[in-house]
């Protein structure tokens, strides 16, 4: 059983006490009685030598009857029981009985050694006084022999009665020394389980990392040592502590901020650890999914199949997944195996870069390159057709070959208007790309007006009416030629794709963060699955329309990147059957280069 330090001394320093006091007073107890008996015993004999004095004569003469007087009065006067025994046995006179009345005391032990001419003494037990006594028994010589015994007794109740007192003392005094003792040994026991008690105390602290406080000193050498031990084993685990959290706080935020994924698994396919970009691009809570098996965590067969190759391969292993998580996303995986400190294998080490955005770059570029063939291969082809057709005899035939020519004329015109939009496509992205491109604070309404004017004439030609709505004060930070062109590109549509006789408005105001300019068309609109690409490069809604109209599918993907170039960002509504909105919004921040090559 666990009992407290201090009850465990106090309780054993109490014992000793007690022990201690009962043995010291037992001991001066029976010394005690040791001495009174031996002086009782003396004093008989001395008593017992005086009435062999008195008794010799009477005795000599045999005079045995005035014997038994003599011994009253002396017994009498000495509160001492007398006897005079004859060596036979028989008592001859007696101080507190009557000698014929009383039995041969020849077999008495003290009457034995008295006889035998020595001193007899003797403690027992008196049936005829019924109590015990001390016995002392000289002989009496008369002639060189004895003549008789005398035998002086007492009861031994005075010697008791005496010795009771001084028991009493000595309890007394034995119970306040224990009292004393045990106070003072609850102090010791104090002294000594307290500076424990607080080192225990610390120690808690300590095991709980709290180092903050050191130990108390104490007066006593064995525990101030263990304190100062504690202490120094505290400072160190500290400091310890310390570089291992600031060494761990390192790496997370090392692997906190790297963009590629990092996972760490175990031999037996358990996730030891991964960063937060790991999270994002396995789209896991990375406290849940510590600890945790892999094919729970994270059900990509790809996944599960290439940890298995590093592990039973040893090599490093790269390959592409594909992620199926909502999205489609492509990762490239780098594999290899994890070591630890003493080189052996602990299981496997994924590093994982998302390439979705490559992947759709490389799709877009092979598309736009399929496309820009596609969309150039047309004018090549009919103006091919139409020389093939001129020169086998074709221009015999001076009407048709006016036909023709005009045909090739505007083939050539059209091949013209793509690889200028081409151009300026890309000469948007390179000064957005570099940076050169210039944006001065100027006024939008100057602006809109010219976008206007240059559309007049086309809008003249479809009968429609172009209204505007911009306050002379608004300034904006911007390349005026691009949102010219912009705005231009976006006129352009919205009269080309709204019946003749109606109505275009372009309006611009400044909101908060950005101003924004609107260009409205009541034209056939744009059906809700066409929105979201429509600012694709070449992507048209109906191909033969915009062929015919002259179009080139590359205005909205110029306009998006003009506006991409002054931080912006364009957004369409639309209405099939009622009309559009195209919205170019610039914030108010100075002209950022986030063009993208979209
Ligand atoms: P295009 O040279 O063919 O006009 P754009 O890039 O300017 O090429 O436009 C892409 C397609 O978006 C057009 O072919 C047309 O189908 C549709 N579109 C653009 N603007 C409008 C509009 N205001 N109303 C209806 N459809 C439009």
């Amino acid at each position: 059983m666990v009992r407290r330090l201090f009850w465990k001394l106090y309780v054993s320093y109490l014992v000793v006490v007690i022990v201690c006091t009962g043995a010291v007073g037992g001991f001066v107890l029976s010394a005690m009685r040791k001495v009174y008996v031996s002086r009782v015993a003396a004093d008989l004999e001395a008593r017992a030598q005086l009435i062999a004095e008195q008794i010799r004569k009477p005795l000599k003469q045999r005079q045995y009857a005035g014997l038994d007087d003599v011994c009253e009065r002396l017994g009498k006067a000495s509160s001492t029981r007398i006897t005079v025994i004859m060596p036979n046995g028989l008592v001859a006179a007696d101080s507190d009985e009557e000698p014929s009345q009383m039995d041969s005391h020849a077999d008495r032990p003290e009457v034995i050694e008295a006889v035998a001419g020595r001193l007899g003494k003797t403690l027992r037990y008196s049936k005829t006084l019924r109590t015990d006594m001390m016995y002392v028994a000289t002989p009496v010589y008369i002639d060189e022999s004895v003549a008789a015994v005398i035998r002086t007794s007492l009861p031994l109740t005075d010697i008791e009665h005496v010795l009771g007192t001084v028991a009493g003392r000595v309890l007394l005094g034995a119970v306040v020394v224990a009292g004393l003792a045990a106070g003072v040994g609850l102090v010791v026991s104090r002294r000594i389980s307290r500076p424990l008690e607080r080192l225990r105390e610390g120690a808690q602290r300590f095991a709980e990392g709290d180092f903050s406080q050191e130990l108390p000193g104490t007066h006593t050498e064995e525990i101030a040592s263990l304190a100062t031990a504690l202490n120094r084993m505290a400072a160190q685990l500290g400091e310890k502590i310390q570089t291992i959290t600031r060494q761990r706080n390192e790496q997370e935020a090392i692997l906190a901020s790297m963009i590629e994924g990092v996972v760490a698994i175990d031999t037996e396919q358990r996730i030891l650890s991964l960063n937060q970009a790991a999270g994002r691009l396995l789209n896991v809570e990375i406290a849940q999914a510590q600890g945790r098996n892999l094919v729970e965590v994270i059900r990509n067969a790809d996944l599960q199949r290439l940890t298995k190759k590093i592990l039973s391969s040893r090599q490093i292993v790269e390959e592409q997944i594909t992620l199926h998580d909502g999205a489609e996303r492509f990762v490239q995986v780098h594999g290899s195996v994890l070591r630890d400190g003493t080189d052996r294998e602990i299981g496997s080490l994924l590093v994982i870069n998302d390439v979705t955005r490559l992947r759709r770059l490389e799709t877009v570029r092979r598309d736009f390159v399929a496309n820009v063939s596609h969309e150039l291969m047309t004018p090549i082809t009919a103006i091919k057709g139409f020389v093939e057709t001129l020169c086998e005899g074709g221009l015999e035939d001076q009407r048709k070959a006016t036909k023709f020519l005009g045909i090739i004329g505007r083939q050539a015109d059209r091949l013209n208007a793509i690889i200028e939009d081409l151009l300026r496509l890309s000469r948007i992205e390179e000064e957005g790309k570099s940076g050169g491109f210039d944006a001065v604070e100027a006024p939008l309404a100057e602006v809109l007006r010219a976008a206007v004017a240059a559309c007049e004439a086309q809008a003249a030609e479809h009968q429609t009416q172009i209204h505007t709505d911009c306050s002379d004060e608004l300034q904006v930070r911007m390349n005026p030629q691009l949102i010219e062109q912009a705005v231009v590109n976006l006129l352009d549509n919205a009269i080309n794709y709204s019946d003749a006789g109606s109505r275009v408005y372009v309006d611009a105001e400044g909101r908060e963060g950005e101003t924004v300019i609107r260009v409205v068309d009541e034209g056939c609109g744009i059906a809700a699955e066409h929105l979201p690409r429509i600012f694709e490069r070449f992507y048209r809604v109906d191909k033969a329309r915009s062929r015919e109209l002259g179009g080139t599918g590359l205005g909205l993907a110029i306009v998006k990147h003009i506006a991409q170039v002054h931080g912006g960002r364009v957004t369409v509504e639309s209405t099939p059957g009622k009309g559009s909105i195209f919205t170019i919004h610039l914030p108010h921040r100075s002209a950022s280069t986030e063009a993208s090559s979209m």
